[in-house]
């Protein structure tokens, strides 16, 4: 295999471009080999869609009118899908996990101002600018390993003010690197402090003010929630999806992390797009979900990093043919984790994901998650042309090997992007 410098810079591709050579893990469920692999075969983009997929020595190849690369047997995959981030956030809550790590319990970090509400402080306080150069670091390091479309949930405002603003910081984001952003309206992340004591009032400010706003000004495309004992009631998650289905919203929610409060069953009665967390999701919400095609996002970063022992069904889930896709739920508390593929690699090893399907919990199942498995998550004709050309011998090494980014190109919506020269 020639060295990954050979390949040439890309960026500015005519309208047309051919990668020939390839192993190209499609993904596409139609082709019934592990991967959807096609070896040796050819992909290229016409404008920001994928034109044509072919078999190896075909004479289109030859005839081919856009610039060629020939990627010398490397693998190509869809490009990967970070379905669940908190990305824009102030502040860092590094001294209080040192704390922790030091046997400090969290009621009392709580009670010294820390945990959630401290990061509610901290992005409170911050400007538009400041929030947008503080998670492009993040958003870059995401990028860097192949990301092509990441969802932003907004949560630490809790404000109508303060919400728009996370959610403005997250369009901002999609205009100044090249990746795809899928904004979330997740206003019902906790109480906040000025509603103590008045959760329901402050479950009437979502539903009467802010998804009619952030609708009307087009600020997300989903609302989330987190169902549990310690943030909102079933009930309250139930009048909130009600209300954002209302304005056209699609819903999802954290439900069954720490406990069971059959949140599942309340997202699937609703159509969402996904449940994500669930470790303590039992057989009817598996049944729910399967019932309505709502995916699993499941979440090994928050389980690692809160030491937790109870384990998504992952078996149960698989068995009722629910689609799961893997995040990174990137976080400033419970997974302050800017890596894909770090998630991928503990799905596999605490969840008993396979290494493709880990692959596939980050681009079929993610598009699914975010409402673009029509468009996204895939190598088909007449998809984006979002897709990476890897430096690994088999694909399973872009999840088994950590610290070294075996990434080449990037290419988003056709255009390629030289990760190393
Ligand atoms: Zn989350």
């Amino acid at each position: 295999m020639e060295p990954a410098r050979s390949l040439p810079h890309t960026n500015d591709l005519a309208t047309q471009h051919l990668w020939v050579n390839a192993k190209l893990a499609t993904f596409d469920s139609s082709i019934n080999i592990p991967y959807g692999l096609r070896d040796g075969w050819a992909i290229a983009t016409r404008g920001d869609s994928i034109a044509v997929i072919l078999p190896p020595d075909s004479p289109e190849v030859r005839s081919f009118p856009g610039g060629i690369t020939d990627v010398g047997g490397r693998w190509i995959t869809p490009g990967l899908i970070d379905c669940h981030t908190h990305l824009v956030y102030g502040g860092s809550r590094a001294a209080e996990w040192e704390m922790r790590l030091s046997g400090v319990p969290y009621a009392e970090i709580a009670r010294q101002g820390g945990g959630i509400l401290s990061t509610v402080r901290a992005t409170r306080a911050m400007s538009e600018e400041e929030l947008v150069s503080a998670a492009l670091p993040r958003l870059r390091a995401l990028a860097a390993e192949g990301v092509t479309c990441v969802e932003i949930k907004s949560g630490y405002g809790l404000t109508v003010l303060d919400e728009l603003k996370m959610l403005r910081v997250a369009r901002r984001l999609s205009e100044l690197l090249a990746i795809e952003i899928s904004p979330t309206l997740l206003a019902a992340h906790a109480v906040p402090p000025e509603f103590v004591g008045r959760a329901d009032d402050y479950v009437g400010l979502i539903v009467e003010e802010m998804i009619p706003l952030v609708a009307r000004e087009r600020l997300a495309e989903a609302v989330d929630v987190f169902c549990e004992t310690i943030a909102f009631s079933p009930a309250q998650c139930d009048r909130i999806f009600a209300a954002a289905r209302a304005h056209g919203l699609a819903v999802k929610g954290h439900v069954e992390q720490l406990t069971n409060q059959h949140g599942a069953e309340l997202v699937a009665h609703h159509g969402g797009w996904s449940c994500d967390h669930i470790e303590y999701l039992d057989g009817a919400g598996v049944r729910a979900m399967a019932k309505a095609g709502t995916v699993a996002v499941l979440l090994p970063g928050a389980f690692y990093f809160l030491r937790e022992k109870q384990k998504p069904p992952v078996v149960q889930l698989r068995a009722a043919g629910v689609p799961i896709a893997v995040a990174s739920d990137l976080n400033p508390g419970t997974s302050p984790l800017a890596s894909i593929r770090l998630a991928m690699n503990m799905a596999c090893i605490l969840f008993g994901f396979t290494p493709e399907e880990a692959l596939a919990g980050a681009t079929r199942e993610a598009a699914r998650a975010l409402g673009r498995g029509d468009r996204l998550g895939t190598l088909a004709v007449g998809k984006q042309a979002d897709f990476l050309i890897w430096d690994v011998t088999h694909a399973a090494e872009i999840v088994c090997q950590l610290g070294v980014n075996p990434l080449v190109e990037r290419v988003f919506r056709g255009r390629g992007v030289c990760v190393q020269s």
